[in-house]
């Protein structure tokens, strides 16, 4: 595995210094400078997108066909959009015509927040940094940006490519561990993106309240799938074992659990070890196809998750942590307090949980913290608008799941303990921008407005 150059802790004040000053000159401030770091930004992914899939190969044996369409294509199509729209997106909006404050020509300036932070984890390294660099280039900021350091191939290309494409004084790459990530934290940013898991989250909220810095937290969870038993139990099966099994299960928005009225479980569970099948007609350790847990850390935990469920395993449950592999999993018969229920999984396996109705279903889901996602699998739309209007989620789907992140115009964000913040696209740009309240009021204002200066005499308080 090729090894990661870590930045000087002692170095990371001075990049800080560095990237404030660049920002104070204003040249980020010039659409045509935005829209030529942009384009670089896409040709930065473009020309190298083969060395990115090396890379992802190397850290986590992903796929080229998932690091090309979840990864690297979907920051391409990231930095597209912001090139295409961020003269519209930056463009000062005038405020709704009131009788009171239409002479004042009240205004929304989009400005940019100034110099921001970007923390990434290793499950989407590339999507997740430059992805959102694409937003905060657009919205006209300077950029620090921490890729995950147990990603090493990845993380490494990206401190390698950057300086060669964009401007180094507009963005930089810090890389390292916990040392580095809390001297980057003692610094006033004017904006923090944290992408992770929610422990790290409160650390860096706690860190950020010290400076009042805004933050965008991109959290996870345990976002369920339910399923109508009349629904295309096929079709279901297809698309939930995709979404499972992509990047081996280390997705955000993946399929944590599934809950299915007890009657259909056999049903369910036939149509997806059918699809197992046709996904891995081979042994899946064999498979190109089938990505590898990113640290024997990680693989061991999500070991002991499977050791100690009180499910059947269907199919799958083997284990090589020095391989980092953990074998495509599916458990039926799940209890709720099972070890696949307790936390958010970030692997290959898959818990059905059987219950007794759509009514159970959506009180399991409730018992749980807010996901980031939530997948329903119906034709029946009363059903679904039940499902939807009974939980709460960051996302809401109907017989899909995962492909909501790619939706043009769609916010991509949890709430609560998922998150909190939307990001991709325009909403991108909203969140790393400052919506700065300006007017110009004119002499003529007092003629109307008069009132309002002291001394209150009677005669004012009356009009
Ligand atoms: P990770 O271990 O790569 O850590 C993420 C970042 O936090 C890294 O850059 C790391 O350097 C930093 N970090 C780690 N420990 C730290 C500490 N003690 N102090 C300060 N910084 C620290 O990745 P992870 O957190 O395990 O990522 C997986 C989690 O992220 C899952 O919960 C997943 O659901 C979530 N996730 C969310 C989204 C989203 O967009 N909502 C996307 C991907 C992943």
């Amino acid at each position: 595995m090729p090894s990661l150059v870590y930045t000087n802790v002692d170095d990371v004040p001075k990049i800080h210094a560095e990237l404030k000053q660049s920002f104070q000159t204003g040249k980020t401030r010039d659409i045509a400078f935005r829209k030529e770091q942009l384009a670089q930004l896409a040709w930065l992914l473009k020309d190298n997108t083969e060395r990115f899939a090396e890379a992802l190969q190397a850290d986590m044996h992903r796929p080229s066909i998932e690091s090309d369409l979840l990864d690297v294509g979907a920051s391409i199509s990231e930095a597209v959009d912001a090139y295409n729209n961020v003269a519209k997106w930056a463009k000062t909006e005038k405020a709704r015509w009131t009788l009171n404050f239409f002479t004042m020509r009240p205004a929304i300036r989009k400005e940019p927040k100034g110099i921001v932070l970007i923390i990434a984890p290793f499950n989407f390294p590339v999507l997740l940094l430059l992805g959102h660099l694409a937003s905060a280039l657009a919205a006209g900021n300077t950029v620090v940006l921490k890729p995950s350091e147990l990603t090493t191939a990845t993380s490494q290309l990206i401190a390698e490519l950057v300086p060669k494409y964009l401007d180094p004084d507009v963005v930089r790459v810090v890389n390292g561990d916990i040392p580095v990530v809390t001297k980057l934290l003692e610094l006033p940013w004017d904006h923090i993106l944290y992408t992770g898991n929610a422990r790290v989250a409160k650390i860096v909220c706690a860190a950020a309240a010290k400076h009042l810095t805004p933050v965008t937290t991109e959290l996870g969870g345990k976002s369920p799938v339910i399923i109508d038993p009349r629904c295309d139990l096929k079709l279901a099966a297809r698309r939930i074992l995709w979404g499972k099994m992509s990047n081996a299960g280390q997705v955000c928005v993946a399929p944590d659990y599934v809950l299915v009225p007890r009657e259909a479980q056999d049903a369910l569970v036939d149509a997806l070890v059918e699809t197992y099948k046709s996904f891995y007609p081979e042994d899946p350790a064999k498979s190109e196809s089938f990505s590898r847990i990113v640290t024997q850390a990680h693989t061991t935990r999500i070991k002991r998750i499977i050791d100690g469920t009180r499910g059947k395993v269907v199919v799958g449950g083997e284990v090589d942590v020095e391989e980092r592999y953990v074998a495509p999993t599916i458990i039926r018969d799940v209890p709720l307090d099972d070890t696949t229920m307790e936390d958010e999984i970030f692997g290959p396996v898959l818990p059905i949980v059987p219950v007794a109705d759509f009514d159970e279903a959506i009180a399991v889901i409730n018992a749980h913290e807010h996901p980031l996602s939530l997948y329903v699998f119906t034709q029946d739309a009363a059903l679904k608008e039940k499902v939807f209007a009974h939980t709460q989620s960051g996302g809401a789907l109907a017989n899909e799941v995962l492909v909501h992140v790619g939706a043009t115009g769609l916010p991509f964000g949890g709430i609560g303990p998922s998150g909190s913040g939307s990001l991709t696209g325009k909403h991108g740009f909203d969140t790393f921008t400052h919506m700065r309240a300006t007017l110009d009021s004119p002499w003529y204002v007092d003629l109307v407005m008069k009132g309002r200066y002291p001394p209150y005499t009677p005669e004012k308080v009356a009009t």
